[in-house]
């Protein structure tokens, strides 16, 4: 069928929209009339090529729409049904079966790859482009989805608002509810107020933590933290974070997530833990510099450390849980979103980029 779609074709020049054909789903997916998509940092890291994905390409990885057409073989989604898509995974290796996807032994394949057992899904005037982008690509009008990631929502529930359910608030609330789990009355420092690291505060409020310290650069994102729960901000750019926290937290913080990837920074989200403390690390970093911390920090110390992939979320039962705290009025998902319209996709992407908007999402459809 055709569709618009916003076409990445190198780092420097800008997404353009344009006419493609799409394939029809085949067995196991389900065709999505993308109503929403909202825009992570990964689509850029993708664009300008600090992740292997080969170039022209339609990225958009946290698509929220409505079931237009299921393949052979589906049986959990219908036409009609509203959906929030998230990442690939296979379903069968020994990750996916031990109820941890994101670590899928074909992770790479399935959401960097476009990997998809029925061929080629966009066309360009007949050429080739690259589809399949966390299994969905969803910067277009319409996009293909496996029945295994496109999560059914409640037909009230804002598109909008749900769509950064499928990846960047994912990782934020997953990392610190599936993986940290801090216990009601401990401490727990964000660095990097984005999208993860703001659902990452929320979480930690959710969770009962008495101490939540966002540290950022940016003055707007740490008023953010502080709307979203966040006891303590800190300018990270002019105070010593490290020293800062000590001071608040007594002997260091119980847990601490780097959202930001930048050696230094991994470097304090280590260095600012108490004894027995747990740091998760979320973010890919394009830097080739490593960091230094002081000798036997580990070992005297008792860290541990994870690194931690799409919050190590099951999409299917992390996100009713996230919509449920959406409901509630525990994850305000609206102070965090800004809308697009699609044909704005390249101001969307510098807004993100500038840090000036925590989670831009392109409306294609309202
Ligand atoms: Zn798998
Ligand atoms: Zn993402």
């Amino acid at each position: 069928m055709q569709i618009l779609a916003a076409i990445a074709t190198s780092p420097e020049t800008p997404f353009t929209i344009e006419e493609c054909e799409l394939a029809e789903p085949g067995p196991g997916e389900v065709l999505v009339a993308v109503h929403a998509c909202g825009i992570c940092h990964t689509d850029i890291a993708a664009k300008l090529r600090h992740i292997p994905v080969p170039l022209p390409k339609v990225l958009g990885h946290e698509g929220a729409g409505v079931v237009e057409r299921v393949g052979p073989g589906v049986t959990t989604l219908a036409p009609g049904d509203h959906v929030v898509m998230t990442f690939g995974s296979c379903g069968v290796c020994e990750h996916c079966n031990d109820g941890h996807p994101s670590y899928c032994d074909d992770f790479t394949a399935i959401n960097f790859g476009g990997k998809r057992d029925a061929g080629e899904a966009i066309r360009r005037e007949g050429a080739t482009i690259g589809a399949g982008f966390f299994a969905q690509s969803a910067f277009a009008t319409f996009a293909l989805a496996s029945e295994r990631n496109a999560i059914r929502i409640d037909k009230d529930l804002p598109l909008h608002l749900m769509a950064p359910l499928g990846c960047g608030v994912l990782t934020g609330v997953g990392t610190v509810l599936r993986v940290l789990k801090p216990s009601a009355g401990t401490s727990l420092v964000v660095f990097g107020a984005g999208a993860v690291g703001l659902g990452a505060v929320m979480a930690a409020k959710l969770a009962g933590c008495t101490t939540v310290i966002a540290v950022d650069i940016k003055e707007g994102r740490l008023q953010k933290a502080l709307e979203l729960g966040a006891t303590h901000v800190i300018q990270g750019g002019q105070l010593d974070a490290v020293a800062q926290i000590m001071s608040i937290t007594g002997t260091g913080a119980h847990f601490s997530v780097d959202t930001t990837g930048v050696p230094d920074v991994v470097a304090q989200s280590i260095a600012c833990l108490r004894k027995r403390g747990s740091t998760a690390q979320v973010a890919l970093s394009s830097s080739k510099d490593g960091y230094k911390l002081a000798p036997n920090i580990f070992v005297g110390r008792g860290l541990q450390v994870r690194g931690v992939v799409e919050g190590d979320a099951v999409p299917s039962s992390l996100i009713p849980q996230m919509v449920a705290f959406y409901r509630a009025g525990l994850l305000p998902l609206e102070k965090i979103v800004q809308t697009f319209r699609f044909d704005q996709i390249n101001e969307a992407m510098h807004a993100i980029a500038s840090g000036e908007v925590v989670k831009p999402v392109l409306v294609m459809k309202s």
